[in-house]
């Protein structure tokens, strides 16, 4: 196996080991960039000289035996609104094209702190609305294991890259499903933590009330040790956790439950035969499968179309050509910030924009977004309830393998629809993992989402490291006729 695709402990042994340098493996994950970014266009930048520069420093470290933590040396891509001090943050928007931050968010003064690389920023739909990368406005990121589909949005750029092997894991945010539907739709681990476990400062903010940053990897033990060196209470961010015990789910014997509502009409067969077949193997191991019922899990399309939209209207107001955002001069005040964000913002965010101002205005406030945020303190109830029964929760990540570019963008209702799994994670706050399992009768890949109770991240990692390796799916795929 190529080093890129190691776990990152195996690497880091290697580092320690004197088998393999810092330098070398940059070069690899750099040579491997220089095949596949052409095809893939899952960076939008690559910060290739510094870098060099960076890895031979970490290659001093290991001669000396004082690396700084355990991703000394691990290059990781970071997607495009996430502030890196001195880069350019676009979040793929023509209104930020260029920004250049003058401040580290706190997930990347803490990589730093570890000794991480940096490969450079992603490609996402603009500020993180979509599902497809197709809403870039730096053009789509391809899917590795077929360039005619998506890799999944918003993080399309940062699960391509984990795929093609361009990164060793990168970051990605997650409203909706951003982390877990881009990692299930390109093979690889995406994870989601509790909401408010790792730091948003500095992440350009779509729906505050669900973003939440995570990693995506080859390996779940690579998402258990980078979601560590990120997660902490960060006074910076007033809704950042102070961690508190929480009662932990079983790792033997635990009792997970096939969410129902999310094994029916809009689930390919393909989807949920892998569901099927990953419960067999639990059981096989001793766990107990049942079958429940969460009913609000069919209105979370609703509620977060609601909610999402009422929160971006409001963080997206920032971008007026005054505070941020390309200015378009024009006669007056008024005029020139109406110039600026017509200009500056693409359709779907436009849309979104006007959602969220309807959902909030004076008349409708109660009607919609009154009744959505009601509607998400029941959905978490049901969550917290199924929760005093069951130890996990089981579904399909995504209703389908990844579709063809064009196939959804003309049908908005099918698009949102491909969050159908993944949204009622972010509504209820709560962890979620998708983890490649297999591949669908196209030969694409597939995968299934673990949940569990918020504050019980670790546990729900190290639940998955045993499910990835009772399924080990080892698939990867081929790019210009080389296996990544
Ligand atoms: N696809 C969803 C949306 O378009 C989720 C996006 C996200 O998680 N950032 O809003």
């Amino acid at each position: 196996m190529a080093n890129y695709k190691l776990p990152i402990s195996q690497i880091n042994q290697l580092f320690k080991n004197k088998e393999l340098k810092p330098s070398e493996l940059y070069a690899e994950t750099f040579e491997r960039a220089a095949i596949t970014e052409s095809i893939i266009h899952g960076h939008l930048e690559l910060f290739q000289e510094e870098n060099l520069k960076k890895a031979l420093n970490s290659d001093k470290r290991y001669e000396k035996g004082k690396n700084l933590g355990n991703l000394d040396g691990i290059p990781i891509a970071i997607k495009d609104n996430i502030n890196i001090s001195g880069y350019a943050t676009t979040c793929s928007s023509k209104m930020l094209s260029n920004y250049i931050s003058p401040y580290d968010a706190t997930v990347i003064t803490r990589l730093k702190n570890e000794g991480a690389l940096f490969t450079g920023k992603t490609n996402l739909d603009e500020f993180a609305m979509g599902s497809s990368t197709e809403n870039s406005a730096f053009g789509p990121t391809k899917n590795p294991w077929d360039t005619s589909r998506v890799p999944g949005g918003s993080s399309g750029g940062s699960a391509a890259v984990v795929s093609a092997g361009s990164a060793i894991a990168s970051l990605g945010s997650d409203t909706g499903g951003s982390i877990r539907q881009p990692a299930s739709f390109c093979g690889v681990v995406g994870f989601k933590p509790t909401y408010g476990t790792v730091s948003r400062f500095g992440l350009v903010a779509f729906a505050s009330s669900l973003d939440q940053i995570g990693p995506i990897t080859n390996h779940v033990e690579d998402a258990r040790l980078i979601f560590n060196s990120m997660k902490g209470h960060d006074p910076s961010d007033a809704t950042s956790l102070i961690e508190s015990k929480a009662k932990q789910p079983k790792l033997k014997n635990a009792k997970i439950g096939i969410i129902k509502e999310l094994m029916e009409d809009g689930i390919s067969e393909d989807a949920k035969k892998e569901v099927h077949k990953v419960a067999k193997l639990l059981e096989a191991e001793g766990h107990e499968i049942v079958e429940v019922s969460l009913p609000l899990t069919k209105m979370s399309i609703s509620i977060y179309y609601l909610i999402a939209p009422a929160e971006c209207s409001a963080n997206l107001s920032r971008f007026d050509g005054v505070r941020y955002g390309n200015r378009v001069s024009g006669s007056t005040s008024s005029e020139m910030m109406e110039l600026t964000r017509a200009n500056g913002f693409g359709p779907e965010v436009k849309k979104r924009i006007l959602l969220g101002t309807y959902a909030l205005s004076a008349g409708y406030y109660d009607a919609y977004y009154g009744q959505a945020l009601k509607a998400r303190s029941m959905m978490k109830k049901e969550f917290t309830d199924v929760y005093e029964d069951v130890d996990y929760l089981i579904s399909p990540t995504t209703p389908s393998d990844p579709f063809k570019f064009g196939e959804k963008s003309d049908n908005q209702l099918e698009m949102y629809m491909s969050d159908l799994c993944t949204i009622p994670a972010n509504l209820v706050g709560m962890p979620a993992i998708s983890i490649p399992t297999g591949l669908s009768s196209q030969g694409l890949p597939l995968s299934v989402q673990i949940m569990s109770p918020s504050n019980t991240d670790n546990t729900l990692l190290d639940f998955s490291e045993s499910l990835e390796s009772l399924v080990a799916f080892s698939d990867k795929p081929v790019i210009n006729g080389v296996v990544s």
